[in-house]
């Protein structure tokens, strides 16, 4: 896989940057990988509204370690907001759902799009250095992923930078993960780290663990994005924002009024929704001109956003979310997945994944103007201009196992396939303003100003 170094002018055209550069197709040597990806899973992908709690027989409501925390805490305190709720049952430090297990993949309960296809993770490489690139290739970048998950993300972008070593070479980079699971920053390190070289760990540290990837690059682990040094940074998060607690609210005549969880006091050891009997402090993140009747807010993504736009307006570089969700439309999308299947959000807290669809729209204006916002985009629009399908033929074309080409094929439906994840999910992106005037960090205010090179992905229409 010799790649020849593409220049500045030659990258937009990233099929054909994907289709040269030869990235060496670990998966497809690695059976074992591809035998624990099942196509037919990916529930997660559906909407629709989830809001009530069924009536759900008592044997199929078990009194869970965190349903008896979280009952004793509204005993002791009263209802709790759904944001309380999710922050709880998904975060918990001693208990939470994301914090001690492997939730991801065929034997877990839901599956994501690097899971499901290598090409996924090495087109948003392409997206990451073509970006580095169009703005002038810094000597040095951090590369920051925001909930990594199992690694193997990352582990396809870092594939496709060893490969375009020669592109990037005396770039100094290092990769910086904020992840709150003990257990998926260990998955994480296997997946990711030199076994050779020792992790060094330090709990009480803000950087709670340290190595060295397996192509030789430092990497850091974080609980909390604002710990992450303030330096030239591109951001990725991925099936990130969705699981960021919300908090929901109904309109009545009385004005908004935000739901809370209680105990049912029918029904023993059974939470229920109801709404509070007066305004919320919450209330105040509802946009005044707001038309639904419900609507979900998620301060914690525009803290973070914030934080974000802040970072790149200061020192440049690019952030790249991806998830499902909408432009400030949907009204109830919590919901719960166990074994691939949607969960009663009440029922046995703790075991199953809770979720609620990203609202782009809230992004947008958490940026303040600090930066410019592109998209959101179909994941189907993103990944086709990227070079998917110019990708999909290279691996075809080097593979001759019928098994193999198979599964390319579906995983590729999977991505693609409207009615799969290929509507569903969103691209969104957030970069210096700086970028779309053609300037750069580093340009000299008297050098004439170069047309900036369109933002991969998103195409010329979707600029904001
Ligand atoms: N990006 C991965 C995993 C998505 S699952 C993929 O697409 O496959 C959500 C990830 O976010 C998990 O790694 C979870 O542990 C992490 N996470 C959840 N809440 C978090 C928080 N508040 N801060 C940091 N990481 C969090």
């Amino acid at each position: 896989g010799a790649c020849p170094p593409p220049e500045i002018g030659a990258l937009p055209t990233h099929g054909r940057l994907a289709a040269v550069c030869g990235v060496r197709d670990e998966r497809l040597r690695c059976g074992r990988r591809w035998a624990a990806v099942r196509w037919a899973v990916v529930r997660r992908a559906r909407g629709g509204k989830y809001f009530s709690s069924g009536n759900e027989p008592a044997e199929n409501n078990p009194v869970t370690p965190m349903l008896r925390h979280l009952m004793y805490k509204i005993k002791s305190t009263g209802p709790i907001t759904v944001a309380e709720y999710m922050k709880e049952v998904l975060t918990n430090p001693a208990k939470g759902y994301y914090v001690n297990r492997d939730m991801l993949g065929e034997k877990g309960d839901f599956i994501t799009s690097p899971e499901i296809s290598q090409i996924f993770g090495e087109l948003l490489g392409i997206w990451f250095i073509s970006e580095w690139i169009a703005t002038g290739k810094n000597a040095a970048f951090q590369l920051v992923e925001l909930g990594p998950g199992r690694g193997t993300l990352l582990g396809d972008i870092l594939r496709v930078f060893s490969q375009l070593a020669s592109v990037l070479k005396n770039c100094d980079i290092s990769i910086h993960l904020v992840e709150v699971s003990q257990k998926l920053s260990e998955i994480q390190a296997l997946m990711l780290t030199e076994e050779k070289v020792l992790l060094e760990r330090n709990a009480g540290s803000p950087v709670y663990m340290k190595g060295v990837t397996k192509s030789g690059i430092p990497i850091s682990w974080y609980r909390d994005l604002q710990d992450v040094p303030k330096e030239y940074s591109f951001y990725l998060a991925h099936e990130f924002f969705d699981v960021l607690p919300v908090h929901k609210f109904q309109k009545t005549p009385h004005g908004w009024r935000e739901v809370l969880i209680d105990i049912d006091p029918q029904v023993s050891d059974k939470l229920r929704f109801v709404l509070a009997p007066c305004a919320t402090p919450a209330e105040a993140f509802i946009q005044c001109d707001e038309t639904r009747d419900h609507v979900e807010v998620c301060p914690d993504a525009g803290v973070i956003i914030q934080e974000l736009s802040q970072r790149i307006s200061l020192t440049g570089g690019a952030a790249l979310i991806a998830d499902y969700g909408h432009d400030g439309t949907k009204t109830d999308t919590f919901r719960g997945f166990c074994g691939h299947r949607l969960h009663d959000v009440l029922i046995a807290p703790g075991t199953a994944d809770l979720t609620a669809d990203v609202d782009f729209s809230y992004l947008r204006r958490m940026s303040q103007g600090k930066v410019a916002s592109l998209g959101p985009v179909k994941q189907q629009t993103f990944l086709r201009n990227m070079g998917i399908d110019v990708r999909l033929k290279v691996l075809l074309d080097k593979s001759d196992e019928p098994s193999l080409r198979q599964q390319l094929l579906q995983g590729y439906d999977m991505l693609m396939n409207p009615t799969k994840m290929g509507e569903r999910f969103n691209f969104f992106a957030l970069i210096p303003h700086q970028r779309l005037h053609g300037r750069n960090h580093q340009t000299n205010a008297c050098q004439s100003k170069p047309s900036p090179s369109p933002v991969a992905g998103f195409g010329e229409l979707a600029w904001r």
